[in-house]
């Protein structure tokens, strides 16, 4: 294993809705990086494909596979297991690959604590406003306004973890948000330095949005 030759970890997490699935695509699309898919036990939205948004299993087998040792991390978000398979992530990282992670606060803990010799760079994607996220919430989840507002009440509990992320960007314009975040990246696979983001805007903008 080598800080100099293996893959970098790009974490992203938010509050249900920011944002956080479209940008890691986009930065998966336009930087080649692979993109970690989890397991989970929920139920497939009406566009997801099993195998390329997600692993859709059973209750049962995601059991077996906890048991088998098989994730590098898991958690039960909104009462659905999601977990990260352990031996695929690692070896692309070992081969170099740079590997985007869309997981929850729970899973960016674990992942840290138990990756620490590789590179990890860490974003946490906030909304403009919680008007706008319910929006984005209702406007994907289509079959179920239920789930929306389920996950709006999650938001607040959600969003406190911004505080243990090494960058945090306010997802408002998507091609601006991918810019600011395009250049982090940038920036820390050329000089493994991490950005300093602007934290008295972005503690202005968490108490806006909690209020
Ligand atoms: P998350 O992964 O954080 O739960 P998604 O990436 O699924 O959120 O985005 C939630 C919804 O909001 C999707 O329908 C997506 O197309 C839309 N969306 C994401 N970013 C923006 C943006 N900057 N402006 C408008 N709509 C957005
Ligand atoms: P969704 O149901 O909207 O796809 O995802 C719900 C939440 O689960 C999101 O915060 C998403 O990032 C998180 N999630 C997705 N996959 C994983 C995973 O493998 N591990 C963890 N811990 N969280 C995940």
């Amino acid at each position: 294993m080598s800080l100099k030759t293996d893959g970098t970890i790009f974490i992203f997490s938010s509050p249900s809705g920011a944002g956080k699935t479209t940008l890691v695509n986009l930065v998966s699309k336009n930087k080649k990086f692979t993109t970690s898919i989890s397991h989970t036990t929920r139920k497939p939205r009406s566009n997801e494909i099993d195998g390329k948004d997600y692993h859709f299993v059973s209750e049962n087998k995601f059991q077996d596979l906890i048991k088998a040792d098989q994730f590098l991390e898991y958690a039960k978000v909104f009462s659905n297991f999601y977990g990260t398979s352990k031996k695929l992530v690692l070896e692309k990282l070992k081969s170099g690959e740079n590997v985007l992670f869309d997981i929850d606060w729970q899973g960016s803990k674990q992942i840290k604590d138990q990756t620490i010799n590789f590179n990890i760079l860490s974003f946490f994607v906030l909304p403009p406003s919680k008007e706008i996220l319910y929006q984005r919430l209702s406007n994907r989840d289509m079959k179920d306004k239920l789930i929306a507002s389920e996950r709006m009440k999650d938001f607040y509990k959600d969003v406190k973890h911004w505080i243990d992320y090494d960058s945090v960007v306010i997802n408002d314009d998507l091609q601006k948000c991918y810019n600011q975040i395009s250049k982090i990246i940038d920036n820390f696979l050329l000089y493994k330095k991490k950005i300093p983001y602007n934290r008295l805007m972005i503690e202005k903008h968490i108490r806006k949005l909690i209020s």
